[in-house]
């Protein structure tokens, strides 16, 4: 657009800057890699460099200035540098600011190709200049946000969640106990183990021990209520917490969920293996309790793997 204009207006020296300009941005477009900063430190040093001789040409009316101020608010989030190159970066548009209010200032004028006279639109080519700038800080504004918005949830995420079979991990399971703490319902608490899982891990190797852990993760989701919570616990440990359960309901639950695994088959490259679990279940309608609970849950699931495994341990 001021290509035109100044080739249009006549003023030869700028529309050869900006014409280079435009050359150097689809230049730099088309050699772009993500995650590489070079092209976008080249754009930076580019504005920079014609906002300071668009000014010397100019005697410093153009308004070109609002570019390294813009610049300098928004390129810490455009290139992926560390802090000391973001610091020259930054302290070069600083200074190219400083050089053009001093051109500005002394009027200072570097006289290449015929001279004209911009008076009659002086006003719309600063505010223009101006709009532009504050356009490319509000835009990076809005990126720099939502990027800051997608962090927070992928952290959030990350901490309550495990790795593996993206379950509730022990630290959400506090937070949830510690949050209900003032309601006062029946809750049953189930303690599930795998049986022989060293035994799996041994002779199928790890990586089919981590299919087993997903996909019993996988079904023991499928089998509960949406106000369960499903943790994983420890290893090959998990919890379900079943808030508003009577241990009668529970029960019925887990039974059903003790079948399913049993029946549950796991293919690896050919090879099939199936595996069975044992629980412990405890119940209260105190839920300061639940550490308790939990142990009482344990115990009964100890209990189970004594007594066969395979099983599911509760006081009916
Ligand atoms: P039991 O029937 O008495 O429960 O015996 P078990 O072999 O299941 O129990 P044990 O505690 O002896 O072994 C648990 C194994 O779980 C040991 C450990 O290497 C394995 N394990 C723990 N976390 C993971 C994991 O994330 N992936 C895999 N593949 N294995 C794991
Ligand atoms: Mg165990
Ligand atoms: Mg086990």
């Amino acid at each position: 657009m001021f290509f035109c204009a100044f080739f249009f207006y006549g003023a030869l020296s700028l529309a050869i800057l900006n014409g280079i300009s435009c050359f150097i941005y689809i230049l730099l477009l088309a050699t772009e890699k993500n995650n590489d900063p070079r092209n976008i430190i080249i754009a930076y040093y580019e504005i920079l460099t014609f906002s300071f001789l668009g000014e010397l040409l100019t005697e410093g009316t153009m308004g070109f200035l609002f570019f390294p101020m813009g610049m300098v608010a928004v390129i810490f989030y455009l290139a992926y540098v560390d802090a000391f190159k973001l610091f020259i970066l930054q302290l070069s548009g600083f200074i190219t600011t400083v050089l053009i209010f001093i051109i500005t200032e002394k009027h200072i004028v570097l006289r290449l190709g015929p001279q004209v006279n911009f008076d009659d639109h002086r006003g719309l080519i600063i505010l223009t200049n101006m709009i532009i700038s504050l356009i490319n800080i509000q835009y990076v504004s809005v990126l720099y946000k939502r990027d800051q918005e997608q962090t927070r949830a992928v952290m959030k995420y990350n901490n309550t969640h495990d790795q593996l079979t993206g379950l509730y991990n022990r630290r959400f399971f506090y937070e949830e106990m510690n949050n209900a703490l003032k309601t006062t319902h029946t809750y049953s608490i189930a303690m599930i183990d795998i049986d022989g899982f060293k035994s799996i891990n041994d002779t199928y190797g790890h990586k089919f021990g981590d299919v087993a852990l997903t996909s019993l993760a996988s079904l023991l989701m499928e089998n509960v209520s949406e106000k369960d919570i499903v943790v994983r616990w420890g290893g090959e440990e998990f919890i379900i917490y079943m808030p508003d359960t009577s241990e009668s309901q529970a029960l019925q639950n887990l039974t059903t969920i003790l079948n399913k695994v049993e029946k549950n088959q796991i293919t690896i490259d050919n090879t099939t293996i199936h595996f069975t679990v044992t629980m412990g279940l405890s119940v209260s309608d105190n839920i300061s309790n639940y550490e308790k609970v939990i142990n009482d849950a344990d115990e009964k699931l100890y209990h189970g793997k004594r007594h066969g495994k395979n099983r599911i341990i509760s006081s009916l």
